[in-house]
């Protein structure tokens, strides 16, 4: 008896499901693709990837893993190898001792937030969540039975939030602070500075933090600064970063976590139950990749840099439009309010008229409204063509008012 999947019996499904949302930049992809194969131009700016090729000598290291038979079952927690590497790469880039017995390999960064959660979340806790934001964050707290409670990101200070609305938001049922710098969507940074003044805040109060570090390489400006380097946090902090950004390696899957001792044992826990381990291969280009040559990571931070400049430009040229400069990541975060239309309108019809995919800044959280997402992991030429098509929507619209 086949039934098609809209005759499904809705409790044939888990309802936890309903908790569980996705994210809006591969809705955005999947449209583009389409009106693509309908065969219109499409300038893709809406997904959160490096356009450059993996380093060849990381590429290399994988091939060779595999011809020299690493394609079993390894220890859930990672390589010792690879852990070891991130462990010192984390204690130089960190500027604080890490101890490769609390890091864990994963199969990208996204676990380290799922399973962090699933490990730290009881029905009717509360987390602390940046908006607009990492849209994963706010789903799987949703998931785990816990609350979101956002934590506006404020445009005047650089997209940072103020700690005063940091302490506004702790209750007793605090379980979790999600912090993420360089941040996506907005490209702000939480430097030493603020991360001093949720230090303090945070040393009364007993609860975990998350901190989303997977752009920790991509600052302009300003060394990359931790919450782990402050005052007894270490031991409460479930440091996220992984490859994916850094070396353009986002098909991959490969990520990691410093994690605090008593979340060690369960979040393996967690590794055993779902995908047992990372594949051995993938581990060991890891291993190539953070104690290999830099160069390709060099040469692609500065291509984003003269991107960005280019990008934040031509977008505070534009009618109605104005962009903060980004101080990290490959994003920027324009205001778009001034052209009268709304966040989902204006990215609808960017795509729709202008053939531009970006990701409306509602996507991310309330408080993303009048703005768009742009990845600027695109070639400056693309960029170029995006703005000029940008710039004829504008005109184009203002002539119909
Ligand atoms: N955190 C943030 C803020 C991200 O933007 C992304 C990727 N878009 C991730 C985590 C996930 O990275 P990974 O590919 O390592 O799973």
């Amino acid at each position: 008896m086949a039934t098609g999947a809209s005759e499904l019996r809705s409790d044939l499904l888990a309802s936890s499901l309903d908790r569980l949302s996705t994210e809006n930049a591969f809705d955005v992809l999947v449209r583009a693709n389409a009106l693509e194969a309908a065969g219109r131009r499409v300038v893709h700016l809406e997904l959160g990837e490096p356009d450059f090729p993996t380093p060849p000598h990381v590429v290399e290291a994988a091939a060779r893993a595999l011809r020299d038979g690493h394609t079993h079952y390894c220890p859930p927690a990672g390589l010792p190898a690879l852990r070891e590497v991130c462990a010192e790469h984390l204690t130089r880039h960190r500027g604080v001792s890490f101890d490769p017995a609390n890091v864990i390999v994963t199969p990208g960064a996204k676990p380290i937030l799922f399973f962090g959660l699933l490990a730290t979340c009881n029905p009717g806790d509360e987390v602390i969540v940046p908006n607009p934001g990492f849209p994963i964050y706010e789903s799987v707290v949703r998931y785990v039975g816990a609350k979101p409670v956002p934590l506006p990101l404020v445009e005047e200070r650089g997209f940072a939030f103020s700690v005063d609305d940091l302490a506004d938001r702790l209750t007793p049922r605090t379980k979790v602070v999600i912090l993420s710098s360089p941040a996506n969507p907005t490209g702000g940074v939480i430097d030493a500075g603020l991360n001093a003044e949720i230090a303090r805040v945070l040393a009364d109060h007993e609860c975990w933090i998350l901190s989303d570090e997977i752009y920790s390489e991509m600052l302009y400006d300003e060394a990359h600064d931790t919450i782990a380097r402050h005052e007894g946090l270490r031991e409460r902090t479930i440091l996220a970063d992984g490859f994916s950004k850094t070396f353009a390696m986002t098909g991959w899957r490969l990520g990691y976590a410093a994690l605090p001792e008593p979340l060690v044992e369960p979040i393996v826990r967690l590794v055993i139950n779902s995908v047992s381990c990372t594949p051995p291969a993938i581990q060991l280009a890891g291993v190539a990749a953070l104690t290999g040559s830099r160069d390709e990571v060099d040469a692609m931070l500065r291509a984003f840099r003269s991107r960005r400049d280019a990008v934040v430009a031509g977008l505070n040229e534009l009618p109605g439009v104005s962009c903060a400069m980004p101080r990290g990541a490959f994003y920027a975060f324009p205001r778009i309010s001034g052209t009268g239309l709304g966040a989902a309108e204006l990215a609808g019809r960017l795509l729709d008229d202008a053939g531009v995919a970006v990701v409306a800044g509602t996507a991310f959280g309330e408080h993303g409204e009048g703005h768009v997402r742009i990845s600027y992991a695109n070639s400056l030429d693309n960029l170029l063509e995006a703005l000029a098509a940008f710039r004829g929507l504008l005109e184009d619209l203002g002539e119909r008012r």
